[in-house]
């Protein structure tokens, strides 16, 4: 590390940038150790009387205890990844590998595919240990796990075939669209990439979703008829309405909404309906509705297009210099190491970006429980809301700079107010 700070003193162009790209690759690390240790540090924090009476002293210390034990986790995990890539930095390895494979390859879209494969391939090897320590030990002591060991192999082989797979066919478009038209190919890899988006956008959960889980038609009955009349009284015509067999991998419940137009879909985990009561239920599918109707998959959808659009402009830019892959310690340029580097350089952006993203997204949560309350009922929606964050242990007093950053839904005692306010 020392001879980097010397060689930025002396001013040597590689040194100076490697030096930039650790120091980024540290700084992000400080930013997320920083939040975890505010964040413990008001986990035990009095309750507001809204919320005090939902965990008895028992569960309040199963939600700290699985709180503190989550972080120290993640902090491992982040530690060592931290190390990982400072290593690889430091010593050239991103190098090496570009150097190995074009000893077997000529053809550069098949050297770039190769090292985007082996990079993906190694980094998909070193976090499975880390997953399956996070479900089956964690989430298994408090309760929450349900995946076996077969299921969750299973899962990550498919996952990775389907990465593999779409991603691969995606890389490969891309790369030739680089060798074809230089650093002009960013307008036309966006709008590739805007239309691949778009497609899985609509399409994803018919697609992509039934390969990890089954999807049902909400049985006849009750709830149906309630979820019916309540959609009728909004004009949502509910022709995707599914229950999700989450119970598979874990206890939490949940639901969300995707797609768009004719390909609207909402989803609701069996877990969630095993939970609540039908009230309870049809309040957390008009907040779904509410996504929907005061368009917000639409528009950051729109939003995520236009970060995109700036991405891979800047991309198209910075490709024009070598120093990028030189500094990674290649003694050429090429597009996989500049776009590494490329990336490493973004971070302080795309934590930006995710503090705008959040903070929208959390804006659109407490709209949709407006929504919801509004065009069906606040108690309900109000017990919905307890029911499902107490029954996840979470955390009832997160640091607020923490909710800022990590945050896409408002923390509970915020959505309660602006339930009452609705
Ligand atoms: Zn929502």
């Amino acid at each position: 590390m020392l001879k980097y700070y010397l060689a930025f003193a002396i001013g040597y162009p590689r040194e100076m940038l490697l030096t930039l790209l650790v120091s980024i690759v540290v700084l992000a690390y400080i930013i997320e150790a920083l939040l975890d240790h505010l964040n413990q540090g008001t986990a035990r924090n009095p309750l507001d009387k809204k919320i005090a009476h939902l965990y008895d002293q028992n569960e309040r210390e199963k939600s700290i205890a699985y709180t503190y034990e989550k972080t120290r986790f993640g902090f491992v995990l982040a530690t060592s990844s931290t190390v990982v890539m400072i290593l690889a930095l430091a010593y050239g390895w991103f190098a090496k590998l570009d150097e190995i494979v074009r000893d077997r390859f000529t053809n550069e879209i098949q050297v770039s595919l190769l090292f985007i494969g082996v990079l993906g391939l190694i980094s998909w090897l070193l976090n499975l240990p880390f997953q399956l320590y996070g479900i089956f030990k964690i989430e298994a002591k408090y309760g929450f796990n349900k995946t076996t060991l077969k299921t969750f192999f299973v899962d990550a082989l498919k996952g990775f075939i389907v990465a593999a797979l779409l991603g691969g066919a995606l890389l490969t478009a891309i790369l030739w669209l680089y060798q074809e038209l230089q650093n002009g190919f960013w307008i036309s890899a966006w709008l590739l990439v805007t239309a691949f988006s778009l497609f899985m956008f609509m399409f994803g959960t018919k697609l992509i979703l039934p390969l990890f889980n089954k999807l049902q038609p909400l049985p006849e009955g009750e709830l149906k008829s309630e979820i019916q009349k309540y959609c009728a009284s909004q004009g949502y015509s509910i022709n995707r309405l599914f229950v999700m067999d989450g119970s598979k991998r874990s206890t939490k419940a949940n639901a969300f909404f995707s797609g768009l137009g004719r390909s609207k879909t909402i989803v609701l985990f069996d877990t969630l309906i095993e939970k609540l009561s039908t009230k309870e239920i049809v309040a957390v599918l008009a907040h779904e509705v509410g996504h929907y109707k005061k368009k917000h998959t639409l528009s950051m959808f729109v939003f995520s297009l236009v970060q995109s659009f700036g991405t891979f402009a800047l991309l198209g830019w910075l490709l024009s210099y070598p120093e990028l892959s030189t500094a990674l310690g290649a003694t050429q340029q090429s597009f996989h190491l500049s776009v590494l580097a490329f990336f490493i350089l973004f971070t302080p952006l795309s934590i930006l970006l995710g503090l705008i993203n959040n903070s929208w997204s959390r804006h659109n949560e407490f709209e949709s429980d407006t929504f919801a309350t509004q065009t069906y009922e606040a108690a309900p929606m109000r017990s919905a809301l307890e029911k499902i964050s107490t029954d996840s242990l979470a955390n009832l007093s997160p640091h607020p700079l923490y909710v800022a950053f990590n945050y896409t839904h408002p923390t509970l005692l915020q959505r309660i107010n602006n339930v009452e306010r609705s």
